[in-house]
């Protein structure tokens, strides 16, 4: 099948504070192809990769063909080289994501099938989940038995250890001994800061930390990573296609590679990331992997058994971009029988 035409929409959210969000969070793409099919795909950057997208990745799409992953895989190459003097990274590899996955869900659609039968098939019936948020009571209550709390360092030195460790004590004692309980820094952590707090949480039994610094300090992740062993120093949202990730295997830097299958450049990078990892011997769970699109890879037997679900982005039904998409049920994610990713945009958002 021929590409006929791609857009990008930055989508009309109703964002409640100003942050990066207001502008810059997530797009929908739209691909149609000359036998009628439609692909959707999801992308990161904002009204910046709107931009990237309909006014340079278009041209270069459109009147392409593909029938297969290997010929999404050479179109993501096109694209990749096209946008190398202003890419490589950011908004370009946010716009390129989007793209990629309106293809994978295009291509599913035009052969029957679902994007994880297209991946191989079907090895995971359900993926468990954990919840992401602060309201550790409700995510308990709903049945989860994972859960991880931002937790970040921007205040006093000791008020913030002591939400810290309120939250690890709380936590523990709602969720049980079996449980696991990670914590994101989201970048706002000194490695010192996160050295006593490895120290502190050793009675709470903590899985791993995450986003500790900037990710920009390899070496700095490289050296607390041993220092806090065996608690996991893991992270990966913020970084884009497979040589980023070489450059973490390289100086041995996390735990875990944590992919965002929406900004690290669509599922055919997600693979080629796995593939490293796989021979790099490092365990692999996607950022908002409990969203459909990190689902599918899922599902498919890729990464760990574990999906994030951000219970923000899953509570407010009527608000919801993605019509039809898996909700977390009693702590695990469960795939629809749609095609493609299977689920159906919300044009009153559009
Ligand atoms: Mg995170």
């Amino acid at each position: 099948m021929k590409i006929s035409d791609v857009q990008a929409i930055y989508p009309r959210y109703n964002h409640p504070a100003k942050t990066w969000r207001t502008h810059f969070w997530q797009i929908v793409v739209r691909v149609e192809t000359d036998v009628g099919v439609v692909g959707w795909g999801y992308g990161g950057g904002g009204v910046g990769s709107v931009e990237v997208v309909n006014r340079h990745f278009r041209e270069l799409l459109v009147g392409q063909s593909f029938n297969c992953a290997e010929e999404i895989a050479t179109l993501w190459d096109a694209l990749y080289r096209a946008c190398l003097p202003y890419g490589r990274g950011g908004i370009a590899i946010m716009a390129l994501s989007g793209v990629d996955l309106a293809l994978w869900d295009a291509l599913g659609k035009a052969e029957g099938k679902r994007v994880c039968d297209l991946l191989g098939g079907q090895r995971r019936a359900k993926v468990r989940a954990y919840a992401t948020g602060q309201d550790a009571e409700r995510y308990r209550d709903l049945g989860f038995d994972a859960h991880k709390s931002t937790q970040l360092r921007d205040g006093e030195r000791a008020e913030d250890m002591e939400q810290l460790l309120s939250w690890a004590e709380r936590a523990r004692t709602l969720f049980g001994p079996q449980a696991l309980l990670m914590v994101d820094a989201y970048m706002s952590w000194e490695a010192d800061y996160a050295e006593e707090v490895a120290q502190a949480v050793t009675p709470y039994d903590l899985f791993w930390i995450e986003d500790v610094l900037q990710p920009d300090h390899i070496e700095g992740a490289s050296a607390l990573r041993k220092r806090v062993q065996p608690l996991k120093v893991v992270g990966g949202e913020h970084e884009f296609t497979v040589h980023a990730f070489k450059h973490i295997a390289r100086a041995q830097a996390l735990d875990m590679w944590q992919p965002d299958i929406t900004w690290c450049g669509g599922l055919t990078e997600a693979l080629r990331i796995a593939r490293l990892a796989d021979a790099e011997g490092i365990p692999v769970c996607p950022h908002r992997g409990g969203e459909v699109w990190g689902a599918h890879f899922l599902a498919a037997g890729y990464g760990e058994d574990l999906a994030e679900c951000h219970m923000g982005n899953f509570a407010v039904k009527q608000h919801a971009l993605w019509l039809g998409e898996p909700q977390p049920i009693e702590g695990f994610i469960e795939l629809a029988e749609g095609l493609g990713f299977g689920v159906e945009v919300n044009e009153a958002m559009l």
